[in-house]
């Protein structure tokens, strides 16, 4: 199944407008992080609802990415390949956990 980003940011923003709600981003960064907590807290309480929130939280990103202008897809399509190409380097941290550190690469600074 694929998913057409853009077809459901359109749908956000009408039902943001149908429900009156602001577009503020401001207030959207704050919503997005309240929706973060809210999964955090029930996964971390052994609720069930952590896939609602975590979709909450992307309705919060697909809307600001609306408003703003940003093409979410191809930003996560560019993001996901970056990752991809990404090296590592494991070391022990003090107390002897693994710890992964970014290789800087003069294209991936
Ligand atoms: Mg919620």
């Amino acid at each position: 199944m694929s998913i057409d980003l853009k077809k459901l940011q359109k749908k956000i923003i009408a039902n943001r407008k149908e429900k009156g709600f602001s577009n503020d981003v401001i207030q959207d960064f704050c919503r997005t992080y309240e929706e973060l907590s809210e999964a955090f807290s029930k996964y971390d309480r052994g609720q069930d609802g952590v896939a609602e929130e975590f979709a909450d939280v992307i309705i919060f990103l697909l809307g600001m990415s609306y408003n703003l202008g940003f093409d979410l897809e191809k930003e996560l399509a560019a993001k996901i390949e970056k990752n991809k190409k990404r090296q590592y380097k494991k070391v022990k941290s003090i107390d002897g956990k693994d710890i992964f550190l970014r290789i800087k690469t003069p294209e991936d600074p």
